[in-house]
């Protein structure tokens, strides 16, 4: 039962995290509002259908469930009545050009031990970088996840000194790629753990090792399938934020967030002027700044950083079951640092990349018609700078196919009877965010998390941020950490 506390709330984007936002401050007892500029929710978190298939837009990999479940236990539901979800074993499958298959299997014990059998590493070595990965975890979670790195009186929190006073163990001084050789020999176990860097658009080769706490969360932790796929979980928030009374006004772009006397005081859209106590930005905070205020005054350190790494997607329409494919799979590229390098360095695309193909029609059958599967084949490209990516799209496009028919033994031309694309442009126009960027800023730093910009405004009384180009970052998890963190500052 919520208590009406006669104040409203305005949350500009239907994100992940805007919904996450919206929901807390409803249950709070705030009238709710979220505007949305596309006809759809869930930003990329949505789905599209074509020709039969249906395929998740944006996420697919769940980690860390209990996070989307605690926005249904506050409002007083179980959340299994809204949306249910499977533990993954194997979470991924990985194709090397030798020929290599090697499988994720669930769980510390079973992956070392798996991996020790068919690498040139010890068992107990890799559980011994296991379980630094889980140290990791414990030392930053508090310090990264759960709080507000830009408000002093949580430094004097014991669980957030204890990471601060550890910041050797957390592997802040080290490159993820160096802190990996350091552990391994096998040149594929390295390749694997130097993997994780893209979760949040960065290259192993320059992000620091602190990173390797995603290791943990998907092998240890665990990896989970949304019955449904992931589009399951926006749809599951939305009915959960309409059952409550939250208002969602979908096809209505937020023009101005209004600022008087520093105070954010309301939105201006297509349906006028509306006044608010609270404004909550899910929308990327350098356009927020850049076009909904453009006369504030600009954190220029933060929005000048720079940029994530963005994808192309084929969405692909395939007829043909493959047996040897699971819902996960990565045929990696032969050169990892030639990629990167290729990525962040040369803001181009690479020969010889490392495609990810992610079939939920493996789980949910009905999301391909009989026979066939729905192939969601991602590459990681630079973020737009002005590329011509018409050309290098088509470029990709044959360098994808071309890889898979060598891993795959097989032509997949011919098996493509569907074709819908996303580039940096698309993933910009589509959800506003900055140079088509997945992740807003790069983390290519030991200091970028420092650099991301806080979940309120230093300058506008409230005005408050969630999503994932602020902190602590992108990803399911984490950006329905942002709007528990921002709302969490927001006083009554
Ligand atoms: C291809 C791809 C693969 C990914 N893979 C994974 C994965 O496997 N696992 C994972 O956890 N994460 C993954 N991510 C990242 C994850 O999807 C994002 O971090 C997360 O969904 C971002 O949510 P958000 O709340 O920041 O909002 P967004 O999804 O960015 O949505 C912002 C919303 O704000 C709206 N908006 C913007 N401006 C305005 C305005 N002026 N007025 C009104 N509305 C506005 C937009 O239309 C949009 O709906 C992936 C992303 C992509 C694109």
């Amino acid at each position: 039962m919520i208590t009406e506390n006669n104040k409203s709330c305005a949350v500009v984007g239907s994100g992940v995290a805007g919904l996450g936002a919206a929901i807390r401050m409803r249950n709070r007892g705030y009238k709710v509002t979220i505007f949305e500029s596309n006809s759809f929710p869930g930003g990329k978190m949505s789905s599209e259908t074509n020709k039969g298939y249906r395929f998740d837009y944006g996420p697919s990999v769940f980690t860390l469930p209990m996070i989307v479940d605690d926005l249904f236990v506050i409002s007083g539901k179980n959340p299994r009545d809204y949306f249910n979800y499977s533990h993954l074993d194997p979470v991924f499958r990985f194709f090397f050009e030798d020929g290599t298959v090697l499988d994720s299997p669930h769980g510390r014990k079973a992956y070392a031990k798996y991996m020790a059998s068919k690498t040139s590493d010890s068992e107990e070595t890799i559980l011994k970088f296991l379980e630094r990965t889980e140290t990791i975890y414990n030392l930053t979670g508090e310090l990264f996840m759960m709080n507000s790195l830009h408000k002093a009186k949580n430094y004097f929190k014991k669980s957030v000194a204890k990471g601060i006073f550890n910041f050797g163990k957390i592997g802040a001084f080290d490159t993820m790629h160096s802190a990996n050789e350091k552990a391994f020999t096998d040149k594929k176990l390295i390749q694997m753990f130097d993997r994780y860097a893209t979760y949040n658009g960065s290259s192993p080769y320059v992000v620091p090792a602190t990173l390797n706490v995603i290791p943990y969360v998907e092998i240890d932790l665990g990896a989970f399938y949304p019955e449904g796929g992931m589009h399951s979980i926006t749809t599951s928030l939305v009915k959960l934020a309409e059952e409550i009374g939250i208002t969602i006004k979908l096809s209505t772009p937020v023009k101005e967030i209004v600022v008087e006397n520093k105070k954010a005081t309301g939105i201006k859209s297509k349906d006028g002027f509306e006044k608010f106590d609270i404004v909550i930005s899910n929308a990327d905070v350098y356009n927020t700044y850049q076009h909904l205020m453009p006369e504030a005054k600009k954190p220029k350190k933060v929005l000048s950083q720079p940029k994530s790494s963005s994808g192309i997607v084929f969405y692909w329409g395939i007829k043909k079951e493959f047996k040897e494919l699971e819902i996960h799979n990565l045929f990696y590229g032969s050169n990892y640092f030639e990629e990167f390098d290729a990525i962040v360095n040369k803001q181009t695309i690479y020969e010889d990349p490392t495609v990810y193909i992610n079939i939920t029609s493996k789980l949910t059958p009905t999301d391909a018609p009989a026979g066939c599967e729905n192939w969601f084949t991602f590459v990681n490209v630079p973020y737009n700078s002005g590329q011509d990516w018409d050309k290098l799209v088509n470029e990709m496009r044959e360098n994808i196919i071309k890889k898979l028919n060598r891993i795959l033994k097989t032509d997949i031309r011919p098996l493509i009877e569907c074709e819908m694309v996303m580039d940096p442009r698309v993933i910009e126009q589509r959800t506003s965010s900055a140079f088509g960027a997945i992740y807003g800023n790069a983390s290519n730093s030991m200091f970028a998390a420092f650099f991301r910009h806080p979940n309120f405004s230093k300058d506008i009384k409230n005005l408050y941020f969630c999503g994932g180009s602020v902190h602590p970052g992108p990803g399911i998890p984490m950006c329905l950490l942002s709007a528990q963190i921002a709302t969490g500052l927001i006083e009554d």
